[in-house]
């Protein structure tokens, strides 16, 4: 088992070299000296490679990496949308939380929190396993969309990064929580938000999640 300090090294050399496609991972850019002991653990269990003062990644490293910073983002969901942990707190846990959510809890996690695609910081959460199958398993937040007649919560978060949309959901009251609860499903949907009947489209149903029964709190 890898230290949390060489997991956190691979999690932030997959965001670099996977995502932000920065074509070389020196030890500058990574804040790393030579001799870090972390470092070292690294390589020598065989998840990158030092070439010419960079890293790069072996497959083993870049499919490790890649798990870290799905859990990392998965946590930043569970404490932003379950355990109502916000700001820098959340930061903190978030890195504490990832290196518990290992193998199998974190496709868990991903099915209580309904899939998330994005994390609270709209960066792409990579997609495990489960978020393949389409499932009746037990959910904590879950589209609008999924939910049965009478169902309601919290709005937890909106997955959209179109600004026009968010703008024009915000106009209505759609905001994070604020209380929902579907009123009817079909032909169109229809929910109470706060103290007025609001319809909307199926697309947009399906991009806010809400946190199930945290209408009473
Ligand atoms: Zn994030
Ligand atoms: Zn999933």
């Amino acid at each position: 088992m890898l230290s949390n300090k060489a997991e956190e090294i691979l999690e932030s050399l997959w965001v670099k070299l996977e995502e932000k496609k920065i074509p070389s991972a020196t030890f500058e850019i990574m804040g790393l000296k030579k001799d870090d002991v972390s470092l070292k653990e690294i390589v020598s269990s065989g998840f990158c490679e030092i070439r010419s003062s960079a890293l790069v990644f072996t497959d083993k490293g870049r499919k490790h990496g890649r798990d870290v910073v799905r859990r990392h983002r998965l946590a930043e969901r569970l404490l932003a949308d379950v355990l109502d942990v916000k700001g820098r707190l959340a930061n903190e846990k978030a890195c504490e939380f990832e290196h518990l959510l290992h193998a199998g809890i974190d496709d868990r996690i991903c099915t209580l929190l309904g899939h998330p695609k994005l994390c609270p910081h709209g960066h792409d959460i990579p997609p495990g396993k489960c978020c393949a199958r389409e499932n009746k398993e037990l959910k904590l937040v879950s589209p609008l969309s999924a939910l049965s007649q009478g169902q309601g919560g919290k709005i937890a978060y909106i997955h959209t990064r179109d600004k026009a949309e968010m703008q024009k959901m915000m106009s209505i009251g759609v905001v994070p929580g604020m209380k929902i609860k579907m009123l009817q499903n079909f032909p169109s949907f229809l929910f109470k938000l706060g103290n007025s009947q609001f319809a909307v489209d199926e697309s947009m149903a399906k991009e806010i999640f809400v946190r199930i029964g945290s209408e009473e709190e």
